[in-house]
C-alpha cells in the first residue's frame, strides 16, 4: 500500500461559488500511478467545503438558494463580533457541508455515479485562491 499526498489549486469567486473538480482529482490519481484505493479530498480552511453533486446549471442555483434559507448571507452572526470579518454565513455553510470526502477508485478511475461530480464550494465573501489536498491511498 502506498500513500501519495498531492495538491491542486483552484481560483474561486467566493459567495457560494461551486466548481467541478472531478477532472483535476482524476488527473492526480492517474499521475499517482495507483490503480485501486481511496482518495481523500480535503480543503483546508473553514469557509469552503467539498462534496458531490450533479454539476448542472439548475443545481448550481438550487444549492445556493437552499443554503441561503439555512444560513442567510445578510443575517447577524455572533462570529462577526469575534473578528469583524462578516462571513458568519460562510462558516456555518462550510461546517454543514464539511471540508472533505473520500472517494474510491478502481482501475485508476474514480468510482462515481454517472451524474455525480466532485465539487468545491467556496462560501467566503470574496475571491480566494484555494488549495485542495488529495491524499491518495492504494496499490498499483
Ligand atoms: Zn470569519
Amino acid at each position: 500500500m502506498e500513500v501519495e499526498t498531492r495538491e491542486i489549486k483552484v481560483k474561486t469567486k467566493g459567495n457560494t461559488d461551486i466548481i467541478d473538480i472531478t477532472g483535476l482529482v482524476g488527473s492526480e490519481i492517474t499521475a499517482s500511478g495507483l490503480q485501486n484505493g481511496t482518495v481523500t479530498v480535503f480543503v483546508p480552511g473553514s469557509t469552503a467545503a467539498v462534496s458531490t453533486m450533479e454539476y448542472e446549471p439548475g443545481l448550481k442555483k438550487d444549492i445556493p438558494l437552499a443554503l441561503e434559507k439555512i444560513a442567510p448571507a445578510a443575517a447577524d452572526y455572533a462570529h462577526h463580533k469575534t473578528w469583524g470579518d462578516f462571513n458568519g454565513s460562510a462558516h456555518v455553510r462550510a461546517a454543514l457541508i464539511g471540508p472533505s470526502i473520500v472517494v474510491p477508485f478502481t482501475g485508476g478511475r474514480l468510482v462515481l455515479g454517472t451524474w455525480q461530480q466532485i465539487a468545491l464550494f467556496d462560501f467566503d465573501t470574496g475571491p480566494r485562491d484555494r488549495r485542495i489536498v488529495l491524499q491518495i491511498m492504494g496499490v498499483k
